[in-house]
């Protein structure tokens, strides 16, 4: 079996479904005593928030990269970023890595296109919100319409990602707001809803809200599995 590369802890809530989702995957698919080849680096989140909020991107490309080529050392087959926001620096590390890199939103992408639709809303950080990385992906590379809250909801999107979600607490009351924030993007027409942060579905679930969910935490895993069981 190929090994999946997981460059994780943004943040280590998510990475720690990842981990779960690909093994359970891999032994529901091979049975028996099967599990996952895995190598996992973890990085400290703190440092990486603050030079998000800093606008560092270029520190975090240089700190990605080095995490990246550490478990490209090791002997990974290929590099699972586990989130949507550090992404933004996925080109910059497929031009020094030689193995593979499985991007998230294209993972998302196929789900949705299998799913046959073609107008989606999108919630994660304001950087995968506001910035092209991903949805210009999810456009050009994939033909979708993406559509995103307003600023006002932007905030309030983002602001539960990183107060409570990233600190492991679930509130009902932004629970509550998601799903408002939901209905606009169903209103003005999407079809679906992207959870474009690993940890968004620790808080909305399939059902919860007015639309069918794409869990980009566990397409990704099951884009993963596919990659090393092929
Ligand atoms: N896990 C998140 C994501 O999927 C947010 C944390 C981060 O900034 O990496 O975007």
């Amino acid at each position: 079996m190929k090994t999946i590369g997981l460059l994780g802890g943004m943040t280590w809530h998510s990475t720690v479904d990842y981990y779960r989702l690909i093994n359970h995957d891999v032994q529901t698919r091979l049975g028996g005593s099967h599990s996952a080849s895995c190598i996992l680096l973890s990085v400290e989140f703190q440092e990486f928030e603050d030079l998000q909020t800093a606008g560092d991107w270029k520190r975090l490309t240089e700190l990605m990269t080095d995490a990246a080529l550490k478990v490209q050392t090791a002997g990974a087959d290929c590099l699972v970023i586990c989130a949507n926001t550090m992404h933004k620096t996925a080109d910059a590390l497929a031009s020094v890595l030689r193995i593979p890199i499985l991007h998230i939103a294209d993972a998302a992408a196929d789900a949705i296109t299998r799913a046959g639709w073609k107008t989606v809303g999108l919630l994660g950080t304001r950087y995968t919100m506001e910035m092209d990385f991903y949805r210009r992906r999810l456009e050009d590379k994939h033909g979708l319409t993406v559509l995103i809250p307003g600023p006002k909801d932007r905030d309030i999107v983002h602001e539960v990602i990183y107060r409570e979600l990233a600190a492991g607490k679930i509130v009902d009351s932004s629970r509550a707001e998601y799903i408002r924030i939901i209905e606009g993007l169903r209103d003005r027409g999407a079809q679906g809803v992207i959870l474009g942060c690993t940890e968004i579905p620790l808080l909305i679930k399939e059902g919860d809200g007015p639309l069918p969910v794409f869990d980009t935490t566990a397409l990704h895993a099951k884009a993963a599995v596919d990659f090393v069981l092929a």
